[in-house]
């Protein structure tokens, strides 16, 4: 046993630890006072507080060292306490305060300033030096929404800078000038709002007094309770921490314990929260009579939807009522939802809003392995050599994982493959980008694959122990036509077989994949070739390698597993099986249909024909994001009964016949499940504004009021009930989730699982199936009228159809969609940045304004899709996957003028 010694006792040592943390391994969490450590970031030793003496033999001579970044090594002696160490600290930190505002009575940070607390544990009664130079004058940047600066209480330790660089990965600040003149600075010497900052507050967090700061004071002492909870907008799951004062919500931080953020968000989740008590929230059911939304009681409510439902169940069957639940809501409100539409309306006709996003990864990944969830964490970033993003944009859409994504990429010995026809901002530091054209993944990954086969560098073992169905697919593979491929992708096949290599060869490869990949008219069969690709090549079932969907919002996992599709139940069971049906009709207590029910686009599809008569849609502005705008919105209108459950008059409660005001994640508590199936306690913050409801609740009551008795909504009575019908989620209970959560399955005794496909896969045998790359039609039938493809993509200030982010702060920092269009395109066009453009394709026009850059190749467009003023949903068309029906938005033909804005929307106004 390898041991050192701390007051001349001996403590066993651990290879690769500090001084400080081998410390506090004995001696607790603050052995030494610190100023320039933070949990989250590499030790930097700059301070010097941190400073202990060691020697290297018993009583021999000592040295003062920072213990922060100073190895332990065997055998040495380290008297934390020495009357020189404790003069040292008294007067490093008397040099500190010689030049920091004593104005601590007044500062928002007493009581919670790390300064404050040092210079107490060192004694620091009052300063010796008289008063000279110093730069208490520095102005405060206080331009950003967010973000303020008061440099005057800086103190150099390069806290801010280090988390810009190793936690975000930003390098936005940076340290400027020389000697006195020494200080942080932004860019290029800019303010928080010129620069490039991307408001994540990793700087704001980490610093230890108030030099940098947040609008919200989030280091102040006013608040009186702080609740934990889990972000309410991407698939990332990153935990909060709330603080709240007399029922109001003061500011949000990140825990360092959150195994999934440790003490990072993005601009999202840190700051924009202030939607939750909003003048425009919803505050009463509603009822639209004579064209207009009169308030009513809730017990009316029920009483008229109750009755208009039953009516036409008598009438038309169950099957002509829908619902549409919501990823927005927890776990146990999804699963309460279709308990609803299959036990007391008795239809599947039940979905969600992965059918508009991660449908075809569910079942692309079901056909080949048996799961349709991510194999690996976000934590086997540690232990991969290569990664492979495909169709996503992390950066901006998964910001806290892009991040990590990006400090791989970074990273000189790691390999990167970026297949997006953006130059993204993690493309930009990847080591291969293949920037295909739009449309073109399949075959693209089937170019890849040949290669793989061809050079004999597949993982041989793997596939013959762990696969079937490999000769046949061996066979179609070898007899695609390269040439034709390398044309139509638009990649040099050199460049494809160069990330073919890299991707096989890595020891491990993880994969990565987005919307740009689900979202085409092949999504499903791209996710089983990205499947393929890791069977292939024996990345699959071990720590570091995998294949891992990048889910889009923050509780889409767990509402398609607890059964909010037309085809399976809760636990993905399938609908149609006997035995399945057995189970269900007997856990429910009555008899749930065997018929696979619409998916979203057939919903439409039925009210257009007139054999829908009532929808129920929760949380999903779907006449914004579902494409093909117009056809939404007949659809709407020809449907007799719509009733939408939501926090704001989003642009589908403008079509709504009722209205019932839900509650938002602050508001109530149960579980969202994040990309890596990993459960979270959702845990209630505040009260729901007065008369709304925990959305829970309004579905219990009417399940209740059409005669089925369900209990009153509790998260962890529902867990209970949850964990009795959904195999995987056996051993889950509120009690046992923790702060951290539970990865599904979990077994009964409270297992659970971080990597999937360890030894079998769920079907048995991983499952090699071929698929030919084939034009989508929306090109086939229109490209010729329509020359420029247009495609869609997310800006990190916004999430979807902004209902939430533009009712904050983050609309300031980014107030318009916008289009991206290539130099050369622009010059063709005689279109300037910033001009209006008018889009069109064969379904309407929009207007949107141009912004010219060389991150999308000539001829093809890209625009976000956040504000209901552009309605770029009016361009796009009912081409969808032909497996799983999730929309093609990522191809959209259209052409492009310059124009006045003349169709700028419209529809925020009707
Ligand atoms: Fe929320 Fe996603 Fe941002 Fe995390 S990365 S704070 S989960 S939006």
């Amino acid at each position: 046993m390898k041991v050192a010694y701390i007051d001349n006792k001996p403590y066993e040592i651990e290879s690769g630890e500090t001084i400080l943390t081998f410390m506090k391994r004995y001696m607790g969490e603050k052995p030494v006072p610190t100023l320039c450590d933070a949990p989250n970031l590499d030790p930097f030793g700059s301070c010097r507080v941190c400073s202990v003496d060691v020697a290297l033999e018993e009583g021999g001579k000592t040295k003062a060292m920072a213990s922060c970044h100073s190895p332990i090594s065997e055998g040495m002696y380290i008297q934390p306490h020495t009357p020189n160490i404790q003069k040292l600290r008294k007067n490093i930190i008397e040099l500190v305060i010689s030049d920091h505002p004593l104005l601590c009575l007044t500062c928002e940070v007493s009581g919670n300033c790390e300064l404050q607390d040092v210079a107490a544990t060192v004694g620091l009664r009052d300063v010796r030096y008289p008063e000279g130079a110093n730069h208490l004058d520095t102005p405060k940047d206080l331009s950003h929404p967010y973000m303020t600066s008061d440099l005057s209480k800086c103190i150099n330790c390069y806290r801010c800078i280090r988390a810009c660089d190793e936690v975000q990965g930003e390098f936005v600040l940076s340290m400027g000038g020389r000697g006195f003149d020494t200080t942080i600075i932004k860019g290029l010497d800019q303010s928080f709002m010129d620069s490039d900052c991307v408001s994540c507050g990793a700087c704001s967090q980490a610093c230890p007094t108030s030099a940098i700061s947040d609008i919200f004071q989030s280091k102040g002492v006013t608040a009186t309770d702080t609740t934990r909870t889990i972000c309410t907008y991407c698939g990332v799951g990153c935990n909060l921490e709330v603080s709240t004062s007399n029922g109001e919500i003061l500011s949000i931080q990140a825990p360092y314990d959150a195994e999934v953020n440790q003490g990072h968000t993005c601009i999202k989740g840190r700051y924009a929260f202030k939607f939750y008590n909003h003048q425009d929230r919803l505050d009463s059911p509603m009822i639209k009579r004579n064209g207009d939304f009169e308030k009513v009681s809730w017990d009316e409510a029920y009483e008229y939807i109750a009755t208009k439902l039953t009516g036409y169940k008598d009438e038309f069957g169950s099957d002509s009522i829908a619902g549409i639940s919501s990823a927005r809501c927890t776990n146990e409100e999804n699963y309460l939802m279709q308990k609803f539409i299959r036990t007391v309306i008795g239809t599947n006709n039940i979905d969600g809003c992965a059918r508009v996003c991660h449908s075809p990864t569910a079942l692309g990944m079901q056909r080949t392995f048996g799961t349709g969830a991510a194999t690996n964490s976000i934590d086997d970033l540690k232990d991969t050599n290569c990664i492979m993003v495909i169709g996503a944009n992390p950066t901006d859409a998964h910001p806290v994982t892009g991040a990590k994504l990006k400090q791989f990429a970074m990273k000189a010995d790691n390999v990167s493959i970026v297949i997006d026809p953006r130059r993204t901002e993690l493309a930009r530091y990847a080591t291969h980008h293949l920037a295909l054209r739009p449309g073109t993944n399949v075959a693209l990954l089937n170019m890849m694959m040949y290669y793989i086969i061809t050079e004999n560098i597949g993982d041989d073992s793997f596939i013959e122990n762990r696969t079937e169905g490999f000769e046949a697919f061996k066979e179609e593979i070898l007899n695609i036509d390269i040439d034709a491929l390398e044309e139509v992708t638009g990649v040099d096949r050199n460049q494809v077989k160069a990330s073919a290599y890299a991707y096989a060869t890595a020891p491990n490869a993880m994969s990565f994949h987005g919307l740009g990949v689900t979202e085409h008219s092949q999504g499903t069969f791209t996710v089983m070739q990205i499947a393929d690709l890791a069977l292939l090549t024996g990345n699959i079932g071990r720590r570091g390698v995998g294949v891992n969907p990048l889910r889009g919002q923050n509780n889409v996992q767990g509402s398609a597993d607890m059964g909010v599709q037309p085809h399976q139940g809760a636990g993905y069971l399938d609908v149609t099986n006997d035995e399945v049906n057995k189970k269900y009709n007997e856990f429910y207590g009555v008899e749930v249909p065997k018929e696979i029910g619409y998916k979203i686009p057939e919903m439409f599809d039925a009210a257009l024909e007139g054999k829908l008569k009532a929808l129920w849609v929760i949380g999903e502005d779907i006449v914004q994001t579902d494409p093909n705008t117009k056809k939404v919105i007949k659809a709407m209108e020809a449907t007799d009964l719509v009733i939408v459950q939501e926090l704001f008059m989003t642009e589908t409660a403008k079509y709504a016949d009722v209205i019932l005001p839900g509650a938002s994640f602050l508001e109530k508590s149960g579980t969202f499940t994040n990309g890596e199936r990993r459960v979270q306690a959702v845990r209630q913050v505040v009260d729901p504004i007065p008369g709304s409801k925990p959305d829970g609740q309004i579905i219990v009551d009417i399940m209740n009021k059409m005669g089925y008795a369900q209990a009153d909504y509790t998260p962890d009575g529902m867990l209970e009930e949850i964990s009795q019908i959904v195999p995987f989620f056996a051993g889950i209970s509120w009690d046992r989730l923790g702060k951290n959560g539970m990865q599904w399955p979990v077994a009964k005794d409270g297992t659970e699982t971080q990597i999937l496909h360890t030894v079998d896969f769920k079907r048995g045998k991983g499952y090699f199936e071929f698929n030919a790359w084939e034009e989508t039609q929306e090109l086939v039938s229109h490209a010729k009228e329509f020359p420029y493809i247009l495609t869609t993509n997310r800006e990190l200030e916004h999430y979807n159809c902004g209902a939430m982010t533009r009712r904050t702060a983050n609309e300031e920092i980014l107030q318009d969609d916008y289009l991206m269009i290539n130099p050369d395109d622009a010059v063709e066009n005689l279109i300037n940045d910033g001009d209006y453009v008018c889009l069109e394709s064969p379904r309407g026009k929009v207007d949107v304004k141009a912004r010219i850059t060389d991150e999308v190749k000539k001829g093809v467009l890209s625009t976000t899709f956040h504000f209901p003023e552009i309605m770029i949903n009016n361009l796009t068309g009912d081409v969808h996957d032909s497996e799983a029906m999730c929309p093609e938005y990522k191809v959209v033909a259209v052409r492009l003028r310059r124009s006045k804005g003349k169709f700028k929307q419209v529809l925020a106004d009707k």
